[in-house]
């Protein structure tokens, strides 16, 4: 008989893997900015599942295109052809600025694919020895969980205890440039970088280096790869995190919010003389591509293309730099903010990351800490400049009271 948070939290403990550990609180119905749990409580949702829910639960335009399609089509395989994929593939293309995207599901299956067209590019275009192709990361990485890409992560429980791991990464210290110099050798195909590094808390690299990064990648014959699957889709005022540098990436990898929420969606964007590396046979997904999942990706394409929302975030960007800059030294060391995402370092002395989001939860608040006393805020882009003001209201008064 399931009736409290409790109840649920006991059974999911009982027979749900226990790779996280979630806040007490067990949600029942979600719409905007608002969910609501098993009990009745209400809370705002100021994380977004990790922006996945970047235009909110369930907003209206998206269930409808996802109502539509169900009641037309849902899976075909790539066995044969839909009539979804390729308008939402040109609705992609267009918001981000390529030729092409091959589609995927989730994010690390996005990482996988443009870490694949990098090496098949590095072996046919320019001229890379079998076997050899090296890829630079950044130390402090966050690109999803397979056994390749947790290989190049320095976050030990991510990684340890996983291996044996895949060779042909090189890490070097996030947001600077002679490193990554240096570690270019003549096998290198690819930098793989987070235009802002999401899981790290919000760390924003120095200003500069994104295109600094983009002119040695030209220079060198090497690909930027720029994960955008958290930081893209306009979280930071721009439909992409490289776009508030004006930065042009070869490859993007986009997912999170290109479902709407809805349905896991992700992608690789590339111009075609790169994507074309890829021929029949050689990657693949069942699902990648498939009719729902790019009815839901074309909608969202047509939510970000009116700018709409990039506009609200850049415009609520300095209420909420402000809020939280005046929590500097009173509980909290720094805040980083860039559109409507923030990482808030904590005091460590005063409490950790968790604890302040079981405070914020109980001030009717949902947030996600990181690493340590760092916290992070990622509110949905539909979020008013009032409704803003009661989460960095409800972490001022978590802070103070403590
Ligand atoms: N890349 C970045 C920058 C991410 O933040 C994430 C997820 O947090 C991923 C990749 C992996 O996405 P997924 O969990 O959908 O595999």
């Amino acid at each position: 008989n399931l009736s409290s948070n409790q109840d649920y939290i006991a059974l999911e403990d009982r027979v749900a893997a226990h790779n996280y550990s979630p806040l007490p609180v067990v949600v029942e119905q979600a719409e905007g900015i608002w969910v609501t749990d098993v009990e009745g409580n209400r809370y705002l949702d100021a994380l977004s599942g990790y922006s996945a829910l970047n235009f909110g639960h369930r907003h209206p335009a998206l269930v409808q295109a996802a109502k539509d399609q169900l009641d037309r089509s849902t899976l075909t395989s790539r066995a044969f052809h839909n009539d979804q994929l390729g308008p939402f593939c040109v609705a992609l293309g267009e918001l981000v600025g390529k030729d092409m995207i091959l589609p995927m599901n989730t994010g690390a299956e996005a990482v996988e694919t443009a870490l694949k067209i990098a090496r098949k590019w590095g072996y046919q275009v320019k001229g890379v020895a079998d076997g050899q192709a090296h890829i630079i990361v950044m130390d402090g990485n966050f690109h999803g969980r397979t056994t390749t890409i947790i290989s190049f992560s320095d976050d030990p429980e991510a990684h340890d205890e996983y291996g044996p791991y895949t060779p042909g990464f090189t890490s070097v210290p996030y947001g600077d440039l002679a490193a990554i110099e240096a570690a270019i050798t003549e096998h290198t195909v690819a930098v793989l970088v987070e235009p802002i590094q999401g899981e790290q808390g919000v760390k924003i690299p120095p200003e500069g280096f994104l295109p600094g990064l983009r002119q040695l990648c030209t220079d060198r014959q090497v690909l930027m790869i720029a994960d955008e699957i958290q930081a893209g889709l306009g979280r930071v005022g721009t439909t992409l995190a490289c776009q508030y540098e004006g930065v042009e990436a070869d490859l993007y990898t986009l997912g999170k919010a290109l479902g709407g929420g809805i349905v896991p969606v992700s992608a690789v964007a590339a111009d075609a003389e790169v994507m074309n590396v890829i021929t029949p046979g050689t990657h693949g997904s069942t699902f990648g591509g498939n009719p729902l999942a790019a009815a839901v990706g074309k909608a969202v394409c047509d939510l970000l293309a009116t700018g709409e929302h990039q506009r609200h975030a850049a415009d609520l960007e300095g209420q909420f730099r402000e809020a939280l800059q005046a929590l500097v030294g009173n509980g909290v060391e720094e805040a980083r903010v860039r559109g409507l995402w923030a990482g808030i370092d904590i005091d460590p002395e005063l409490m950790t990351g968790k604890d302040a989001c079981k405070q914020l939860a109980k001030k009717g608040v949902l947030a996600k800490d990181t690493h340590g006393s760092t916290l992070r805020l990622a509110p949905p882009l539909t979020i008013t400049a009032e409704e803003l003001k009661m989460v960095t209201d409800a972490l001022a008064e978590v802070v103070t009271e403590a």
